[in-house]
């Protein structure tokens, strides 16, 4: 019988949980058989009881649930001390960020296990079910602005109140991708004024849907036309956007940068000099501050003041809303089992990987122990052949 293990989380002020009810019924009307390790949901209020309800046997610690799992669901990037209790020939479905800290995905690989690292997941129609950035960084959007409109000593709407009318905040966005938007929406439902700029142009359309306005920024000469990824900015496009953002970003109360470069450091947007000229008591929430932050100053964990300005670097803030982001990220991670356990219901449940199809070639960095992804294999220190 195919075995699922569902893990606790262990990394400070992680809350989320890789499995639900839902998804536990789920596979255990396909037939796996669900172990959850003793407390996985109690930060996302899921208890035991439910998890067992549901189907699940609840054992101990997480050595007990590596030892007899085939398939091994986790939300943050295991520790080495983790990931070396993997069974050989198991497959660990997690974030990987061997980027950031490569350690687990080193003792997964000395261990011979497997790694399917969910951010990997190609950004394709037929991989969207399974996109965990896109789930969690759309609640990253959302909560950026709740944190920003608490901070800031003044209202976000426009209100006409018999003491008087209070004009709306202006909220300033970078980088226009799935945080981005959802920020912008977020910021305008709470009748914020809104402006926001992106490295491609073809977001303006979004922007204004949204009802924002799009700071346009004239594009390299002779760029080519983006994907949906961004490239690097030279340094001639960031000395015209600096230009183009700074009128806009000395009249906001608050600025929210989500700006990211897939496996680069995060381009810093806001520099000292335009903090100065921002008005003493707005507010910065930098959501890129994990990779390195878009904002000079800010500091993972810290809320920093600069010139007055208060510049928020709270990390991880899909995991403040641990209910709906463990919701989302398990139903990502079941049609990522799903997709490797391809059989219908009543047949035989057979892991299947075929390495011809883009999203296991793209995601499984890690196969039996063989690095298999360029970037990882970098970050490991070793290259996808010599692994
Ligand atoms: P991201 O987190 O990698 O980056 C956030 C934004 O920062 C991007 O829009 C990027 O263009 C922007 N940026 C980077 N450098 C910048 C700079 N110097 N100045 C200003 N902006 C800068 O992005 P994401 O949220 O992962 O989304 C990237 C794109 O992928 C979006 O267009 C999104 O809609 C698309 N997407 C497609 C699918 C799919 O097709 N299935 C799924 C998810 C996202």
């Amino acid at each position: 019988m195919t075995t699922i293990f569902v893990a606790k989380e262990s990394r400070e002020g992680e809350s989320r949980v890789a499995a639900t009810p839902e998804t536990i019924a789920r596979y255990t009307k396909r037939g796996f058989s669900v172990l959850v390790q003793a407390g996985a949901g109690e930060a996302a209020y899921c208890a035991d009881a439910t998890l067992q309800e549901a189907g699940a046997e609840v054992v101990p610690d997480f050595a007990a649930g590596c030892a007899r799992a085939d398939l091994v669901l986790k939300v943050a990037r295991p520790t080495a001390e983790e990931a070396s209790q993997l069974k050989q020939g198991s497959i660990l479905i997690s974030f990987m960020q061997a980027a950031q800290d490569p350690d687990g995905a080193a003792a997964a690989a000395k261990a011979k296990a497997s790694f399917f690292a969910m951010e990997l997941v190609p950004r394709t129609t037929l991989a969207q079910k399974m996109d965990a950035l896109s789930s969690q960084a759309n609640i990253a959007g959302y909560k950026a602005v709740l944190l920003a409109a608490s901070a800031l000593g003044r209202y976000f709407p426009l209100l006409m109140t018999a003491a008087g009318t209070v004009k709306p905040a202006r909220v300033v966005i970078f980088g226009v991708g799935v945080a981005g938007l959802q920020a912008i929406a977020t910021a305008k439902r709470l009748g914020a004024i809104v402006e926001a700029t992106d490295i491609r142009p073809e977001v303006k359309e979004q922007v204004e849907s949204l009802g924002g306005k799009f700071i346009e920024v004239a594009p390299d000469e002779g760029a080519e036309e983006a994907s949906v990824y961004a490239k690097e900015a030279s340094d001639d496009y960031k000395r015209r956007q600096a230009e183009a953002v700074s009128s806009s970003v000395a009249a906001a109360d608050v600025v929210i940068t989500t700006a990211q470069v897939p496996g680069k450091r995060a381009p810093v947007l806001v520099p000292d000099v335009m903090i100065a000229g921002m008005r003493a008591g707005s507010v910065i929430v930098d959501l890129a501050v994990e990779q390195g932050g878009n904002v000079e100053g800010s500091e993972v964990g810290v809320t920093a003041v600069s010139h007055g300005v208060h510049i928020i670097g709270t990390p991880n803030l899909p995991a403040t809303v641990p209910v709906h982001a463990s919701e989302l990220y398990a139903r990502n991670v079941q049609h990522v089992v799903d997709h490797l356990v391809p059989t219908k219901e009543n047949d035989e449940l057979a892991i299947k990987l075929d390495f011809e199809d883009e999203i296991i070639a793209g995601a499984m960095a890690i196969h039996h122990g063989k690095v298999r992804h360029e970037g990882t294999a970098t970050a490991l220190g070793t290259t996808t052949n010599e692994s």
